[in-house]
């Protein structure tokens, strides 16, 4: 019943009764990405309460996830705030994640270095020449011509020519 309290909230809930030990499925629906656990001990059901493990972001010493146990009122009430923080947490830490392995680089040799780890922000001429010279020493393409950010012109990374777009150019290898 209040799982479909959940549902109706515009949360997706699936109830896993598979045949299958608590580890399996815990491991399971954590490859799977799924936000949050519940688990539902006979227990836990005639007291009125649940106990939740949240995917990331909150774990104890261990590295393992806290478990919280709530009531049912607590969990329907409070599932779409948790929602939310926990997609601005997967946010902050994908942006977080890039800008450790973002570079503005000057040179060739800089520019290589960084496309084995990450991105490179580079001066380009935009020729597809260039391009493709720079893809077969380094492997790595251009990504994309970020419109927010400063305007930048000068000598290309590769071939010296004068750079296009009046901005960086995101490199990176494809894979
Ligand atoms: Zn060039």
């Amino acid at each position: 019943m209040w799982l479909n309290c959940c549902v109706q909230r515009g949360v997706r809930v699936e109830v896993d009764v598979r045949d299958q030990s608590p580890g399996f499925k815990f491991n399971d629906w954590e490859l799977k990405g799924v936000p949050f656990r519940l688990e539902l001990g006979p227990r836990d059901l005639e007291a009125g309460v649940v106990v939740l493990a949240q995917r990331l972001g909150d774990e104890d010493e261990d590295g393992r996830a806290r478990k919280h146990t709530l009531n049912v009122d607590e969990l329907v009430g409070g599932i779409a705030a948790r929602l939310d923080a926990y997609h601005d947490l997967l946010v902050a830490r994908a942006v977080a994640f890039r800008d450790e392995h973002t570079a503005r680089v000057e040179d060739l040799a800089a520019f290589e270095e960084q496309v084995a780890s990450g991105f490179a922000v580079a001066l380009h001429c935009g020729a597809p020449a260039c391009e493709t010279s720079i893809q077969e020493r380094t492997r790595a393409t251009p990504r994309c011509v970020p419109t927010e950010g400063p305007e930048e012109s000068g000598a290309c990374i590769a071939c010296g020519e004068p750079s296009a777009y009046g901005r960086r150019v995101v490199f990176a290898r494809a894979y």
